[in-house]
């Protein structure tokens, strides 16, 4: 009991330094504490430290080159400041496997929420370092060159970026949480790098993608100067934090998968 309150104080204190430091909004502060609490009680403070490797790790990255990278965010719809969708999207897997394991006890759901965090890192890693990539990127979808920050490209160094990424977790995981073994350390990795590439995947072809009818910029913003913009591709309702969710989920599945054979 004294732990969780001492834990408790510790992610309220974390929250508020990451709405000072604008890393998170006000709702990303109140969705991160909800996350917090809930993967402290099933992990205690080796989860949270797990997590914050994550979102340090992420804001530091996203800090780096960061005017480098304004041009990027005109095409993607949000800053680096997050806000409870995004939060619950990185985030929102790793607590269901967390509570899993709080209804029933195993290692099998720890795997699976560093496989989560793995997955988010990757992805994470992948689009802050890979928007820096020398030339343009490919898409994924039509194999030509397109423009940084676009949904479903790829390029070598963000590709790299997503493995390192996975690694990442994976050699923190085993450091926190020594009894998970070292063949976790693959299964962490492959599962976070494999769900970073499906979250490249959907982007390509699911996300939403407009076009302002002024500018004609591509992006994933409903409106561009001050004009609601056209969709050209997509399904409405997928957009970056759909991905987001689905991309670490896929990742602790895959794991689990991999346990169960
Ligand atoms: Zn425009």
């Amino acid at each position: 009991m004294v732990e969780i309150i001492l834990l408790s104080l510790f992610i309220i204190i974390i929250c508020i330094a990451g709405i000072k430091t604008s890393s998170l909004s006000y709702s990303g502060g109140a969705a991160a504490f909800v996350c917090g609490e809930i993967i402290a009680v099933a992990f205690g403070i080796r989860g949270l430290l797990l997590l914050g490797a994550f979102f340090l790790s992420s804001s530091l990255l996203s800090r780096y080159k960061a005017s480098e990278k304004n041009q990027v965010e005109e095409i993607t719809a949000k800053g680096s400041k997050r806000d409870w969708q995004q939060v619950a999207a990185n985030g929102g897997p790793a607590a269901i496997f967390s509570m899993a394991n709080v209804s029933d006890p195993h290692e099998i759901w720890l795997i699976c929420f560093c496989a989560c965090l793995a997955a988010a890192n990757a992805d994470t890693w992948a689009s802050e370092l890979g928007v820096l990539s020398r030339g343009k990127p490919y898409s994924i979808r039509s194999f030509r060159l397109v423009q940084k920050g676009t949904s479903g490209a790829v390029s070598l160094l963000g590709t790299l970026a997503a493995l390192v990424g996975a690694a990442f977790i994976a050699v923190i995981s085993l450091a926190l949480f020594w009894g998970i073994g070292a063949f976790a350390l693959i299964g962490i990795t492959l599962s976070g790098f494999v769900g970073s590439v499906a979250d490249t995947i959907f982007g390509a072809y699911l996300q939403v993608e407009y076009q302002c009818t002024e500018c004609k910029l591509k992006t994933e913003k409903p409106v561009h100067c001050s004009r609601t913009t056209q969709k050209i591709k997509g399904w409405k309702f997928v957009n970056n934090e759909t991905v987001n969710f689905v991309s670490p989920l896929l990742a602790g599945l895959l794991v689990l998968l991999i346990y169960f054979l």
